[in-house]
């Protein structure tokens, strides 16, 4: 009776076992199935270059003072954020829409602000001192424009 018995548990740890180790290996192909396309997706992102446009413009400089935004200068951009160095641009909405993504010497810039003299292939490059603004002068660059 107790050798029976024995049996019987020694029988239903085999079943168990038989039954364990396919459930064991299937989670295992799940976790691998459901890994590859996380990977395969994360390659395609760091792989894939944002698409430019390349736009040869005449590029100036300003700061927040009141030469270069006159006398009610706050430093607030056209589209509401405060203008910030190594970021802010001014660009004619027309021909740069606000909000626009811009790369120029390794810095991406945003198109976040207009100005009266900004229209057409100009922009206007946002410096934190009137020196550097003036440093900066004028020059025609080509910047790559994210689309
Ligand atoms: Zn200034």
């Amino acid at each position: 009776m107790v050798k029976a018995l024995s049996i019987g548990l020694c029988l239903l740890s085999v079943i168990s076992v038989a039954f364990m180790q396919p459930r064991e290996i299937s989670v295992v192909e799940m976790t691998v199935a459901e890994g590859n396309p996380a990977i395969v997706a994360t390659d395609i992102t760091e792989v894939t270059e944002p698409k430019t446009k390349t736009m040869t413009v005449v590029a100036t400089a300003y700061c927040a003072c009141s030469k270069c935004c006159g006398e009610w200068a706050d430093g607030i951009t056209a589209s509401g954020v405060k203008a910030r160095a190594n970021h802010t641009i001014a660009v004619d909405r027309n021909v740069i829409p606000l909000g626009t993504r811009i790369l120029y010497n390794g810095i991406e810039y945003v198109a976040e602000d207009t100005g009266g003299a900004i229209k057409g292939n100009r922009i206007d490059i946002y410096f934190d001192s009137h020196s550097e603004a003036l440093n900066w002068g004028r020059r025609t660059i080509e910047i790559e424009v994210i689309v």
